[in-house]
């Protein structure tokens, strides 16, 4: 079977008093829950200490993005060592805001992607098509690649720390979520594109992402090829993502 995860990404929101608030009750449901997900909160790097220091062993935490070199003279930049030394099992690489608003290519991601398999942790490999792309009838072809290039250095054993998340960019932050039968298309194909290079598909989780609510969580998460999810605003407010952690 594979892992069901809930990873929320705070994206560059939080503070000290959210910390407070929210990681306690989240641990408290998360250690309860009977549906076998894993809950990973993926706050701000800075803020990785003061979630471990509330959140005990129900949940895991990752970062939102790691440099694509090691250590050195990289100003500001964060290695994926670095997140393994800090006690994260996780990282984000090449959400669409990174893609969009950094810069970040299917080169970069495919080296950040390396990096992170070397360091030990699951990398979260984010993809997904822009709304022109969508209307284009481009969707399929734009992820595929951004799959095929982004896990381009992937192989063997390591595959076990690769998760996929599906995001559309039009679904991002906009309240519009993909049908929950849109995104099971997608994830079929996208388990399709895995197959295709050779990686065990059927063990590899799938996540979906895109304006993932309480009330939308458990149509998405019924679907055969949907494994969870990765929750942007709606991480943000514990009564909230508890119930999408609930909602598989
Ligand atoms: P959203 O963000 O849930 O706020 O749409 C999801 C994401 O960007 O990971």
């Amino acid at each position: 079977m594979r892992r069901r995860i809930v990873a929320g990404n705070w994206k560059m929101n939080g503070s000290k008093d959210l910390v407070q608030q929210l990681v306690g009750p989240v641990r408290e449901q998360a250690g309860r829950l009977d549906n076998g997900a894993k809950v990973v909160i993926i706050p701000p790097a800075l803020y990785v200490s003061a979630v471990q220091a509330e959140a005990g062993d129900d949940l895991a935490t990752g970062v939102q993005n790691v440099s694509q070199w090691q250590s050195g003279a990289y100003t500001g930049e964060v290695s994926a060592d670095m997140a393994r030394d800090m006690g994260c099992g996780y990282v984000l690489v090449g959400h669409s805001e990174r893609r969009q608003l950094f810069g970040e290519t299917d080169e970069t991601v495919a080296a950040k992607v390396e990096q992170v398999l070397q360091s030990g942790l699951t990398a979260v490999l984010c993809v997904g098509e822009t709304l022109e792309q969508r209307e284009a009838g481009d969707a399929e072809r734009v992820v595929a690649t951004q799959v095929i290039r982004g896990l381009a250095r992937v192989e063997g054993e390591s595959w076990s720390q690769v998760v996929v998340a599906y995001e559309p960019v039009w679904a991002i932050g906009t309240g519009r979520t993909a049908t929950a039968e849109d995104a099971q298309a997608m994830h079929a194909e996208i388990r399709n594109v895995l197959s295709s290079m050779k990686a065990p598909a059927e063990s590899i989780s799938v996540l979906y992402g895109g304006s993932v609510k309480a009330d939308n969580a458990a149509a998405l998460f019924s679907e055969p090829d949907i494994d969870g999810g990765l929750i942007g605003g709606a991480s943000l407010k514990a009564d909230e993502f508890i119930s999408i952690c609930r909602a598989f």
